[in-house]
């Protein structure tokens, strides 16, 4: 069994720590406000510190799930960040979703103290983390991969090695880009069946069978109608995310205009006061509420 830390016990970061202890690993945590680690040690055992530095000298796996790029720096190459203080050999796995530059930056930072670097971000959600079954796209050298891969499966059930550093989270931009179009068209479908006083529920019913259907119908599609939205992935989160993909599409010159206009669309809620609403109420700018 391996000596692993994890970093950020937020909405994912305190499930996934968890299945990887139950596994049998010895796990370290750390996070930023002690009160959650302190909550975590009680519930799974093992221990914690009180920086990242302080967490990682006898790690062979150290793992982070925190928020946005400046984030993710802080607590892998900031003062006390773990990458400095980690031993020749060990590995580090960021289950943020932050830019592929940020990957690339801890990539050579690990590679300069012959520590393995890893960007893995995850889909799936607070439910898919809590139940072990998350998605996880991965980038980085494949000797590391395969290092890592039995701890990264703790957590997750579909776990794809995309290729060199950066590509596991160019393609969790790739999941967000799909998703940001989706529940768009699946807000003015709801909408639209809502103004045309069709029965949403046999309307669900039967266009979730068909090719029409996607997971944000089948497990969002009923709490849309009932504008129900205190729950799940925020749209500040999807903000983040969604810059990120404009970002890089604007190095890479893919074009994106829907994902452009969804965007500003969650601004918009944001503006209106719902950044922590699911990405589901979309369908609120629409029925103007
Ligand atoms: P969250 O519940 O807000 O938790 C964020 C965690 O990161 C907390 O433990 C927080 O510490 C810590 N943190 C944030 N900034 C930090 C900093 N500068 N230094 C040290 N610690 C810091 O977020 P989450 O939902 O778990 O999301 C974490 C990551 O996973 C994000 O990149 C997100 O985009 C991604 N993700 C989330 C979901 C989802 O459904 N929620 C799905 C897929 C991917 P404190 O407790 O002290 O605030």
């Amino acid at each position: 069994m391996a000596k692993v830390v994890f970093l950020g016990l937020g909405v994912m970061g305190y499930p996934m720590a968890g299945h990887i202890a139950t596994a049998g690993h010895s796990v370290v945590v750390y996070n930023r406000t002690t009160a959650k680690a302190e909550k975590w040690v009680a519930e799974h055992g093992g221990s914690y510190c009180v920086t990242p530095a302080e967490a990682v000298p006898d790690a062979d796996f150290v793992f982070s799930c925190v928020g946005d790029d400046p984030d993710v720096l802080a607590v892998a190459l900031g003062d006390n960040g773990a990458i400095a203080t980690m031993k020749p050999g060990a590995i580090y796995i960021d289950n943020s979703t932050v830019s592929a530059d940020v990957a690339g930056q801890l990539y050579a930072a690990g590679k300069a103290r012959s520590v393995g670097v890893l960007d893995a971000p995850v889909s799936g959600g607070q439910a898919g983390a809590e139940n072990g079954s998350l998605t996880v796209m991965v980038g980085g050298d494949q000797a590391v991969f395969d290092a890592a891969l039995p701890v990264i499966e703790c957590y997750g059930t579909r776990v794809v090695r995309m290729g060199d550093y950066g590509k596991g989270q160019q393609a969790k931009m790739c999941n967000q880009i799909c998703i940001a179009g989706l529940v768009q068209g699946l807000s003015e479908a709801l909408n639209f069946a809502i103004a045309a006083e069709l029965n949403t529920d046999a309307l669900l019913e039967a266009i979730s069978g068909g090719a029409a259907q996607s997971w944000q119908m089948v497990n969002r599609g009923h709490t849309m109608v009932k504008n129900e939205f205190d729950f799940g992935f925020a749209v500040d989160w999807m903000r983040k995310d969604l810059r990120i993909c404009l970002e890089e599409a604007a190095r890479n010159e893919a074009s994106l205009p829907v994902t452009k206009i969804v965007a500003g669309y969650y601004d918009e809620l944001s503006q209106m006061g719902h950044g922590r609403n699911d990405t589901s109420s979309l369908i609120r700018r629409l029925r103007g509420s």
